[in-house]
Formats: structure tokens, C-alpha cells, sequence
């Protein structure tokens, strides 16, 4: 079988899924206050759709598959799409990223139904600063999923994501790494991109991953670096002089990954995007809801795939925002 690349050689292997772009969180950062207008029930990939789509690609390269939204916790019965996922062959990976708030009820049957890896999101450990990014007083919910995800090791290790944003993020920063340290919680933070619905992006809110690295390693000396030597791995991984702990930063705006990237993205409506950045999609639903057979499908894909963009141009003169916002296209 050909491999799934693009036009720059790029090798195709992972797709992240969003089964929704409805939330529980208005993250300011993500989405406006009020919410965004929501797709319609028949606009969205049902199951058994999204099954299709997965098993095709995954029979064509797609070796890694994470579920996003909106929150895709929202979404009715995820462990039974999760468990139908689990049987397609040649899926190395199968994990999803949640804010965690609903995980004291569904950490145990998504473990169940077989799910690899977990990412939960988490901006904030003190009560006001998480209520203000959030627009939702609901911390102690997501610390009590976090508790609950602990008791299911063949979801570990549990990776917790912040969101960087310079004035906000710093003073929090050895806090997380002691949490981390202590859970064995894997802690990453990310830049943040202009990719909010509120268009509030500026330059001079991104707090680099080496601006977080300095702040660690003026308490703890310098972090050993772990490669792996994935390139496709977004994060810049480290442990500490004494072993103990993780910690990652995802560098997208001061060091992009395009040259190493290996996803691409189908929103909760069935459009392809081949960059979070993308300004084009590739309809898939349209082709699952016409009588196309397999071939047709996994031939679309790969076309799309082929006009894979080179890169996201941010901090470029060419830069474009996307069309939709980090929640409609599922981070
Ligand atoms: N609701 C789930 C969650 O909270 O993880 C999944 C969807 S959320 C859109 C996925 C990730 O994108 C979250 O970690 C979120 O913090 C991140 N995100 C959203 N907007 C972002 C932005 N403008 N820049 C960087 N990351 C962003």
C-alpha cells in the first residue's frame, strides 16, 4: 500500500477527531461568553460515520486517532464510540482530550471500552484564576476527575495541558510542577495561538516554552532532556536532575513543528482540515452521505492530504486566521 503523504513528504499518521463543538467551559482564550451558534444535530458525523471515516483512514496509514471537540465528554454514550474505534485494525492509539470536568463519571468505562491515552486540560490550580479563564467556577470538579483517572493505569500516564499566557500563566508555573511531580501527572503547557473565537490574540501574550523552562530551572537547575526520537512529537520533553517527574512545552508559535507534522484534523460537521491553520476543508461528509464505497473515501483523503499546507505562517506577513476557532475545528 502507498504511504499517506503529502506534497513535501510529509508521512500522515495520526488524525485527531472533534465529535462535537459544543462545550461546558467558555475558555477565554477559546471561545466568547455567549457561546458559538451550534451545529445542527443532522450536520454532525453521527458514530457510525465517524467509525467509517476512521476505519478507512486507518487502512490507509492513519496509525493514531485522538477524540476532541468542543468537549467531547458532552457528547452521549463516548465510551461505546470509543470501544467501536478500538477494533479497527491497525490503530496503534486511540486517546482524547477533555477538560476533565465530567471524567468522575466516565474515567472507568472509557478505560473499559479501551482508550490508550488521556490529555486533560487545566489552566489554573487556584479557584478565581480557573473561574476567570474558564467563565466557570468548576476547579474542584476537574481536580476530582483527575483523582479518578489515577485509578485506571492502563490510561496512564495522565497528561495535564495549560495553556501559556504571559501575565496569567507564570506565577502558577512551579505549582504545576510540584503537582506533577508528586501525582506523576506528566504537566505540559502550550503557546497560545491565535485561534480564539474573541479574536483577543495579541504577540505579546505568548509566554514562550523557554520563558516556562527558565522559570523551572531557576528553582529545580537545568532539566534533562528526554528524546525519543519521534520526530513528530510536538513537545519539548524533560525530567529533572532526580528523575522524578515530566514536565513538556508545546512551542507552535516560537518553534513551529510544521516540518515534522504528521496530523490532520476532521471537524464534528465532517470537514477535513490538513492544518489547524487551514483556510480550505475537504468535505468528507458529503462523500459518506453519498453512495461512495471505501475506495472513494480513502481516495479523497489522500488528496487532501497531498495539499497538506507547508506551514501556519504565524508572526509572518502571510499569515491568515483560520475560519474557525480552536473549539469548531477541535484541538
Ligand atoms: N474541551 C477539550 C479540552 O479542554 O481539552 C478539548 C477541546 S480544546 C479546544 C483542546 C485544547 O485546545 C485545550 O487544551 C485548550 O486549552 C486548547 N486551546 C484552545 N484554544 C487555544 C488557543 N487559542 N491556543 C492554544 N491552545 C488552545
Amino acid at each position: 500500500m502507498e504511504p499517506l503523504v503529502d506534497s513535501y513528504g510529509r508521512r500522515i499518521k495520526s488524525l485527531r477527531i472533534s465529535i462535537t463543538d459544543k462545550c461546558n467551559f467558555r475558555c477565554t482564550y477559546c471561545m466568547p461568553a455567549e457561546g458559538l451558534p451550534w451545529l445542527k444535530k443532522a450536520e454532525i458525523l453521527s458514530y457510525e460515520e465517524i467509525v467509517r471515516i476512521a476505519r478507512v483512514a486507518a487502512g490507509i496509514g492513519i496509525e493514531q486517532i485522538r477524540l476532541t471537540g468542543g468537549e467531547p465528554l458532552v457528547r452521549r454514550d463516548i465510551p461505546e464510540l470509543v470501544y467501536q474505534l478500538r477494533q479497527i485494525e491497525g490503530l496503534r492509539s486511540l486517546s482524547l482530550t477533555t477538560n476533565g470536568i465530567l471524567l468522575k463519571q466516565l474515567a472507568g468505562p472509557l478505560a473499559q471500552a479501551g482508550l490508550t491515552r488521556i490529555n486533560v486540560s487545566l489552566d489554573s490550580l487556584i479557584r478565581e484564576k480557573f473561574a476567570q479563564i474558564a467563565r466557570r467556577d468548576q476547579l474542584l470538579r476537574v481536580l476530582e476527575g483527575l483523582e479518578e483517572l489515577e485509578k485506571y493505569p492502563s490510561i496512564h500516564p495522565i497528561k495535564v495541558n495549560a495553556v501559556a499566557v504571559k501575565g496569567f500563566s507564570e506565577e502558577e508555573v512551579l505549582d504545576f510542577v510540584r503537582l506533577a511531580r508528586r501525582k506523576a501527572y506528566v504537566m505540559r503547557w502550550i503557546e497560545f495561538m491565535p485561534l480564539d473565537a474573541d479574536q483577543i490574540w495579541r504577540k505579546e501574550d505568548i509566554l514562550t516554552g523557554a520563558e516556562l523552562k527558565a522559570i523551572i530551572e531557576a528553582e529545580y537547575g537545568s532539566l534533562v532532556a528526554i528524546t525519543t526520537g519521534d520526530r513528530s512529537e510536538t513537545a519539548r520533553r524533560y525530567t529533572f536532575s532526580d528523575g522524578i517527574g515530566e514536565v513538556g512545552f508545546i512551542n507552535p508559535v516560537s518553534e513551529p513543528f510544521c516540518a515534522s507534522c504528521d496530523r490532520i484534523r476532521l471537524t464534528a460537521d465532517g470537514q477535513l482540515r490538513t492544518c489547524l491553520f487551514a483556510t480550505e476543508e475537504t468535505d468528507l461528509r458529503a462523500v459518506v452521505r453519498s453512495d461512495a464505497p471505501d475506495e472513494e473515501l480513502a481516495q479523497t483523503i489522500r488528496q487532501a492530504v497531498w495539499n497538506k499546507e507547508l506551514k501556519h505562517y504565524i508572526g509572518d506577513k502571510r499569515f491568515k486566521r483560520a475560519n474557525r476557532s480552536m473549539s469548531m475545528i477541535g484541538g
